[in-house]
């Protein structure tokens, strides 16, 4: 097997069970290395670490997978770690038609792939090459263990680059489902009423379909929506409005730049809350906020959950400036007492870093702010303590005097 040589000193994050090996770290690549290949580790002194992915193009040139020298990276290690993930979301996915990440890459045991769950529908991203060679033995087990309609693939085109992928869409296996795919999204309350139930396109949309990671967060900030006039700024499907509508707010404003996004939005909050007051707007949320406090418009409820604006440590000043620009405007733009709703999904935005920056925004805005709650991603994207990276999103919940 070929094998990867660390430099002296660069073995203590290894130890640490760190999932990842940046090229930076490595002496030497012994052996014939293919891509995609299981690859094992050396510290400087000789002595077996890990084993992992081999990503030849990558500057994570090896994604590890087992501490464990006996375990080969076989279909027998593929199947014990999708059981294993499927077991942990068994009290969370339960009925037909929920929605749930099943398997969240790294914090999963299984780097590189994402598995989501649209009702009898799966959807997933393969993002190292590793995964790419599996695809057939993975959905091979995957029909084995879940028994779904149809597969989807929607390899991230951003991460596929960066890995020197192509990057894969569309129908893997079995049928594509007529029109919509119509879920559940997790909950945490206990069920009142009747579901909310929720239109994904599996096809066309963002991402595997849906941005699975907010569900909770869109009951959370909805507690707050009672009675309020709510700006959902960059809805996509319209998860925050729905649940706003439901526990009755006023009003409800969704902006985003995407038109499929807001036809999406429109449908969802319609049969979640017939006859709720709703605004789309197709735009530009930063040139809409400038226009709105132009127009000295007001609301109780601001919500920003913008894309990911860091792509890499060199954008990240960029990305600085953007989530302040966005968080200043949403604070002009509240009554006093009202609720900002702040989220960044940048992982290379660190959760104390994107709280100054709110800082700053409310500095310069000259409001006070109170920090209320603090929210993450819903708990089918677990957060594995040796890789402090699976924790990407936050969410600040303020209240804006
Ligand atoms: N809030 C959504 C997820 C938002 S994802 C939910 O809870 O499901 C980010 C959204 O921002 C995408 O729908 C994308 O189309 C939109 N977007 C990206 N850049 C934008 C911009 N400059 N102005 C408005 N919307 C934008």
């Amino acid at each position: 097997m070929p094998s990867i040589l660390l430099r002296s000193g660069r073995e203590r994050s290894l130890q640490q069970r760190h999932p990842w090996v940046f090229s930076g770290a490595i002496a030497a690549v012994r052996g014939n290395a293919n891509n995609g290949q299981s690859i094992d580790v050396y510290a400087a002194n000789g002595e077996w670490l890990a084993r992992g992915f081999y990503s030849a193009n990558s500057q994570i040139q090896v994604r590890l997978a087992t501490w464990e020298a006996e375990q080969p990276l076989d279909e027998a290690w593929l199947q014990s770690r999708l059981t294993r993930a499927l077991a942990g979301r068994a009290h969370l996915a339960s009925q037909p038609h929920h929605a749930c990440r099943l398997v969240f890459s790294e914090a999963d045991g299984l780097p590189g792939l994402i598995v989501d769950r649209y009702g009898q529908y799966l959807s997933i991203q393969c993002l190292i090459p590793a995964m790419v060679e599996r695809r057939d033995t993975l959905i091979a087990l995957l029909v084995e263990m879940l028994a779904p309609e149809g597969i989807y693939e929607h390899s991230d085109a951003e991460i596929c680059t960066r890995e020197g992928l192509t990057p894969h869409e569309g129908l893997l296996w079995g049928r594509p489902p007529e029109g919509h795919v119509l879920v559940e999204p997790l909950t945490r309350a206990s069920a009142q009423g009747s579901p909310t139930v929720l239109r994904v396109d599996l096809a066309g949309g963002q991402k595997t379909g849906h941005y699975l990671d907010q569900a909770y967060n869109h009951e959370r900030v909805a507690v707050y929506c009672h009675q309020a006039e709510v700006l959902d700024g960059f809805c996509y499907s319209g998860g925050f409005s729905v649940a706003a509508a439901r526990a009755g707010a006023s009003r409800m404003t969704l902006i985003d730049s995407s038109a499929a996004a807001l036809d999406l939005a429109r449908a969802n909050v319609g049969a979640n809350a017939p006859g709720a007051d709703v605004e789309l707007v197709d735009g530009d949320m930063f040139q809409i906020l400038r226009q709105y406090r132009e127009q000295a418009r007001r609301f109780d409820v601001v919500i920003l959950d913008p894309p990911k604006f860091a792509h890499s440590q060199r954008h990240l000043e960029r990305a600085a400036r953007g989530y302040k620009d966005i968080n200043l405007l949403a604070m002009q733009l509240l009554r006093p007492g009202g609720i900002l709703a702040t989220f960044s999904c940048s992982g290379l935005v660190a959760p104390d870093l994107f709280q100054k920056i709110v800082a700053g925004a409310a500095r310069d805005a000259r409001r006070e702010v109170q920090l209320i709650e603090r929210l993450t991603q819903s708990s089918d994207h677990p957060v594995l303590l040796t890789f402090p990276e699976s924790e990407y999103l936050k969410g600040l919940l303020c209240r804006v005097w």
